[in-house]
């Protein structure tokens, strides 16, 4: 399924209260002006609306991104509600674009938003071919693939994970850097302790879906101060932050013999 809506032009008082609706974000000296006009002619893929997604979606609609596009096949489940953003109790039971898409409408009609029904499929990429794509997937064979399109298309994309109190992140640029494959090698994925059975810290969840929309903000806002490759880590429960530079390794498959201009 495939549902687009567009913005309506204005508020029902026909006006766009621009300066008003983000007069806190216009005053950060790093985004102003410019990088909101950038940010309103901007548009991202986010693939699954969960835990990082719910948070990833909120935050750029709120702050007037011009086209989100959801990807999602899951309906809300009781056990969603702990840590996923803007789903409530009576959402239970439906799809969760349908409920996602109603409350972004709530909170920023000035978003076109375009709904995709599905499991992740590269064909997604070609529907926004200027969006970031945003990686918000529980599923590594998922992310990977994801990886391995975007550095296939020339396509950037954030790359970011979070089980227990342990959240990882990486903006991933289509042609230098590192790559999710760079940072992490497919083989030791099992070893890395992120399957989905032990468990979710809510704040983790909120935590590195913030900072995989921060990274989103400004990537988009103001693109020439944006620096990929650095591996971010947080533990939501020790409260350690810490970054690292991640070399692009020239043994990774996905850099043999791809060359973008
Ligand atoms: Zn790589």
């Amino acid at each position: 399924m495939i549902e687009k809506t567009s913005p309506s032009q204005g508020d029902d008082k026909g006006v766009l209260h621009v300066e008003q609706r983000y007069s806190r974000q216009l005053k950060v000296a790093q985004i102003g002006p410019a990088g909101q006009k950038r940010l309103a002619a901007a548009g991202a893929i986010i693939v699954g609306v969960g835990g990082l997604g719910s948070f990833v979606a909120s935050i750029l609609a709120k702050a007037g991104i011009g086209r989100l596009t959801l990807v999602d096949f899951d309906v809300v489940e009781e056990s969603n509600l702990h840590r996923q953003n803007g789903y409530v109790e009576s959402d239970i039971g439906q799809p969760k674009l349908e409920a996602f898409a109603r409350y972004l409408r709530a909170a920023n009609h000035n978003v076109a938003l375009t709904l995709q029904e599905q499991h992740y499929d590269q064909t997604l990429l070609a529907s926004d071919p200027d969006a970031l794509v945003i990686d918000c997937t529980d599923n590594f064979p998922v992310k990977y693939q994801i990886n391995a399109d975007c550095q296939a298309a020339g396509r950037d994309h954030l790359f970011a994970t979070c089980a227990a109190n342990s959240g990882q992140l990486l903006a991933a640029a289509a042609d230098h850097g590192p790559c999710l494959e760079c940072a992490f090698p497919p083989q030791p994925v099992a070893d890395l302790g992120l399957a989905k059975n032990i468990g979710t810290n809510p704040a983790i969840v909120a935590t590195t879906g913030s900072l995989e929309a921060g990274m989103a903000l400004k990537w988009l806002s103001n693109p020439e101060a944006m620096v990929t490759g650095q591996l971010v880590t947080i533990d939501a429960w020790r409260f350690d932050f810490s970054k690292l530079t991640v070399p692009r390794r020239s043994a990774c498959l996905q850099h043999q013999g791809v060359h973008h201009g």
